[in-house]
C-alpha cells in the first residue's frame, strides 16, 4: 500500500511525505479521539480547516475546542491560524506532538473494509483511506490555496468539517455522511459515512 500504509497503521515518516498529501493527526486524551486532516503542501505550510469556536484567549486548538493538546504553538503559526478557518501552518503545529498519519486513496475495497471494520458507524473519526482516486498534487494544491484564500464555507464539526477539507482538495468531491445527507434529503449510503473531527 501506498508508503507503507497498512491495515493496522498508517502512520508515515516527514522523509516520506509528499506535495499535496492529505495528512492527519489522531488526537487523543483520556476522554475523546478524534483526528485532524490537512494538505501537505511543505514543512513549513499545512493547509487545513479549523474551528473558529474552538479559539480563546487563554489556549488555542486547530481542530477542536474539545482538545487537550498542551502543545505550544509558534509565533507565526499562532498568528497566521487566529480567527479560524481555512489556515496555514507549519507540519509541527499541524501534528501538535502526535504522530504524523497519511490518509490513503484508491485503496481496494477490502483494505478500505479491513481497515475500518466496526470504526464506520461507531466512530468515524478514526477512519483511514478510501476507494476513492485522489488528483495530481498540482490540482490538489490549487484547490487547497483557493480554498484558503476564499474559505470553505461555515465551519461544522457534523457536515463541512477538516475532512471534508482534505478531501475536497483530494478528489474535488465529498462524501455524504449521514447528517449531511439528511440535510440535503438523500439516504445516506454507508460505505460513504464520514469521518468528523469530533468526539463520537
Ligand atoms: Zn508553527
Amino acid at each position: 500500500m501506498d508508503r507503507g500504509v497498512t491495515v493496522a497503521s498508517s502512520k508515515i515518516e516527514r522523509w516520506q511525505l509528499r506535495r499535496g498529501d492529505h495528512i492527519y493527526a489522531r488526537r487523543s486524551s483520556a476522554a475523546n479521539v478524534y483526528c485532524h486532516h490537512g494538505i501537505y503542501e511543505s514543512d513549513k505550510k499545512v493547509i487545513h480547516f479549523t474551528n473558529p469556536s474552538a479559539q480563546s484567549s487563554t489556549g488555542f486548538s486547530s481542530s477542536s475546542a474539545f482538545s487537550s493538546s498542551s502543545y505550544i504553538f509558534c509565533w507565526e503559526c499562532r498568528q497566521a491560524m487566529h480567527g479560524g478557518g481555512v489556515v496555514s501552518c507549519c507540519l509541527d503545529c499541524f501534528l501538535e506532538g502526535d504522530s504524523l498519519r497519511l490518509f490513503a486513496y484508491s485503496v481496494p475495497l477490502w483494505f478500505y473494509t479491513a481497515s475500518n471494520v466496526g470504526m464506520i458507524v461507531v466512530n468515524r473519526a478514526r477512519l483511514t483511506c478510501h476507494m476513492a482516486d485522489e488528483d495530481p498534487p498540482e490540482a490538489v494544491l490549487e484547490r487547497a490555496n483557493y480554498l484558503l484564500r476564499n474559505g470553505f464555507g461555515t465551519y461544522d464539526a457534523l457536515v463541512n468539517n477538516c475532512f471534508d477539507f482534505a478531501f475536497y482538495c483530494k478528489t474535488g468531491g465529498t462524501l455524504v455522511s449521514p447528517a449531511r445527507a439528511v440535510m440535503i434529503g438523500l439516504n445516506p449510503e454507508p460505505v460513504q459515512n464520514n469521518p468528523t473531527c469530533m468526539i463520537l
